[in-house]
C-alpha cells in the first residue's frame, strides 16, 4: 500500500552554514576527499572552504543552516522494490538509478559551493558507497612483457582476469587457437567456475597489463555483482559461438545461412 500511495519521499538534514564573510580555504588530504564520495577526476582542481571567524559570526566561523535534501521518486522501479521487501541497500541503489541524489551527494554540491564545510559533511552525512569488496574495486594490475605466461595449460590455480590493454594468445597442446585482444575481455574464468585445471595457455603477445581477480570470490561476485556477472557471461557466450562456428566449419557444415548473432552489448 505504501508503494502505491506515496509518490515522494524526501530526506533532509541542516547543516552550518559557513560564514561568508570570514570563510578560508581549507585544504584536505585526497584520500579523505575520495572516501568521502568526491570523484578523483575534480580533486585536483576542488577547493573546499572551513570556518575561521570574525565579528559578524561571532567568531565562530558559522552564520546559520544549511539544508541537504534526498529526494526519492516513488517510481515504477522504486514501488516495485519496496513491494519486493528489498532490503535497503537494494532499494538505495535502485533510487539512485532512478535519478535520486543521496544526501551525501547533496552535502557535497554545497562543499562544492563553497556554502558548507568538509567537517560539516561528514558530521551530518553518511556515505553509502556501492559497497564493493576491495578485491574489485582495486584488483591486482599485473604487467606481462611479450611470451610471458599468465595461465598455464594443467595447472589448477582459479584465478580470472580482465585485459586492460594489449593482446593474448592462446594456446591447446602447443597449438594457437585464439587471441584475446578485446579490452574488458576476461578470461581465465572457466576454472573459477569449474575447479578443473587450466585447458589452455594464455600467454602475453606484446606488452599488456591484466587485472587478476581471485578465483575463490567467484560465487560471491555471481550472487553479488551483476554488473560484473554479466559481463563474464558475454565473454563466455562469444567464446562458445565462437566455438561453435569452429565445430560447425571442422564439420564441413558452414553453409551459407550462417548469420553471425547480434554484437554483444559492449556497454561496461
Ligand atoms: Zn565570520
Amino acid at each position: 500500500m505504501l508503494a502505491s500511495s506515496v509518490t515522494m519521499v524526501l530526506s533532509q538534514r541542516l547543516g552550518r552554514r559557513l560564514c561568508q564573510s570570514c570563510k578560508k580555504v581549507e585544504k584536505h588530504d585526497s584520500k579523505v576527499l575520495l572516501s568521502m564520495g568526491f570523484s578523483e577526476d575534480e580533486i585536483e582542481n576542488l577547493v573546499t572552504f572551513g570556518p575561521n571567524g570574525c565579528p559578524e559570526c561571532n567568531g565562530l566561523g558559522y552564520r546559520g543552516r544549511v539544508g541537504f535534501f534526498e529526494l526519492m521518486e516513488v517510481t515504477d522501479e522504486v514501488a516495485k522494490a519496496i513491494s519486493a521487501e528489498v532490503p535497503e541497500d537494494q532499494l538505495r541503489k535502485i533510487a539512485v538509478q532512478e535519478g535520486m541524489t543521496p544526501l551525501r551527494n547533496a552535502a557535497l554540491q554545497k562543499v562544492r559551493e563553497g556554502i558548507t564545510s568538509v567537517e560539516e559533511t561528514l558530521r551530518r552525512t553518511v556515505a553509502h558507497k556501492e559497497s564493493l569488496p576491495a578485491y574489485l574495486v582495486n584488483p591486482d594490475r599485473e604487467h606481462y612483457e611479450d611470451g610471458d605466461g599468465i595461465i598455464r595449460e594443467g595447472n589448477t590455480d582459479i584465478d580470472f582476469f580482465k585485459l586492460i590493454r594489449g593482446s593474448l594468445t592462446v594456446i591447446k597442446n602447443g597449438k594457437k587457437i585464439a587471441e584475446l585482444t578485446e579490452p574488458g575481455e576476461y578470461f581465465g574464468e572457466m576454472a573459477a567456475i569449474t575447479g578443473e585445471q587450466r585447458s589452455a595457455s594464455i600467454i602475453a603477445q606484446g606488452r599488456c597489463t591484466v587485472k587478476r581477480y581471485p578465483g575463490d570470490k567467484i560465487n560471491e561476485i555471481v550472487a553479488k555483482y551483476p554488473d560484473i556477472t554479466s559481463q563474464l557471461f558475454k565473454t563466455m557466450t562469444m567464446r562458445l559461438y565462437k566455438s561453435n562456428k569452429i565445430i560447425l566449419k571442422l564439420a564441413g557444415g558452414a553453409g551459407r545461412s550462417q548469420r553471425p548473432p547480434s554484437p554483444p552489448n559492449t556497454r561496461r
